[in-house]
């Protein structure tokens, strides 16, 4: 009988049944925010994330496909592809694919790409209308992913990412992104340069508050708009506060104190892009 390890790889990948593999080592120890770092990787896993990413100009540094990935047309497709653009391409076993993946049930397909980060928007220089969201130390990564999701759905030209956040690029964050991940520019500066970035800001800088005074529908938003949005915790820094030109608050009812930092950020999106986005 034919072990997995002696099946014939797939045209333009090489097969690899061991751990000890050393792409597969690598993958592994993407899921480490340290190893992304120093990498400037990151993996995403599943046919229709990958396929989001070859739509938008990536390509796999390098991409796992499992025993099960020749059976849909999509995913040989997706592999054709990566193999042509100089992808590594690995045919593993169940087994360490199981290993491989983030999921108890495993995608069949793994990609590795390199992270991109977009310069930080000047001020003096805006490169159009479109919103850009601002969010001071975002913690969580399934909130960071919806919020690059609904970036990408309300039009906003990007998310910049101030002080110590948690890493868009995790694996949480990718998924929660649903692909947005690889539409959406992301740049990222130190906390002490966002009240300067929102006081030299050409259009309006609205930092949203639970004291804020306005209503977050009675402003009359000028473009391109500067959207700061503060912790799940502590909320906006007073420093950031102070910078902005607006400080609204959304209305609730009843006992809760705040709204989750996504939900607040897509009302307040769509609020901006009221007259911009139609149905
Ligand atoms: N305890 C925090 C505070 O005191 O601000 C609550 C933080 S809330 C979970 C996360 C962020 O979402 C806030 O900093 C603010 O930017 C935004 N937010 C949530 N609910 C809001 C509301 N009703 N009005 C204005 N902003 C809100």
């Amino acid at each position: 009988m034919t072990s997995p390890a002696d099946r014939a790889p797939r045209p333009g990948s090489r097969s690899v049944a061991s751990l000890q593999n050393d792409s597969v080592k690598l993958i592994r120890s993407l899921a480490m925010r340290k190893v992304r770092r120093e990498t400037g990787l990151f993996v995403a896993e599943g046919t229709a994330l990958i396929v989001t990413a070859r739509d938008h100009g990536f390509v796999p540094r390098l991409l796992v496909h499992g025993p099960g990935a020749g059976d849909s047309a999509v995913a040989r497709d997706v592999i054709d592809w990566a193999a042509g653009a100089g992808a590594d391409c690995l045919d593993v076993t169940g087994p360490v694919l199981a290993k491989i993946a983030a999921r108890d049930n495993p995608q069949s397909l793994i990609a590795v790409f390199e992270q991109r980060w977009a310069t930080v928007p000047e001020p003096a220089r805006p490169a159009g209308a479109a919103p850009w969201v601002a969010l001071e130390g975002v913690r969580d990564p399934g909130n960071l992913g919806s919020i690059v999701r609904t970036a990408e759905a309300a039009g906003a030209a990007g998310v910049l990412l101030a002080g110590a956040s948690c890493d868009p690029f995790s694996h949480e964050a990718v998924r929660a992104s649903m692909g947005s991940v690889f539409a959406v520019p992301l740049a990222r500066m130190g906390d002490a340069e966002l009240p300067a970035l929102a006081r030299a800001w050409p259009g309006t800088a609205v930092g949203t508050h639970l004291k804020g005074r306005a209503d977050f529908r009675a402003v009359a938003y000028r473009a391109p708009v500067l959207l700061v949005m503060g912790t799940e915790g502590d909320g906006l820094t007073a420093a950031a506060a102070a910078a902005c030109g607006e400080l609204v608050r959304i209305p609730m009812h009843g006992r809760l104190d705040s709204l989750n930092l996504s939900v607040a950020t897509a009302l307040m999106l769509y609020e901006i892009q009221r007259n911009v986005l139609r149905a």
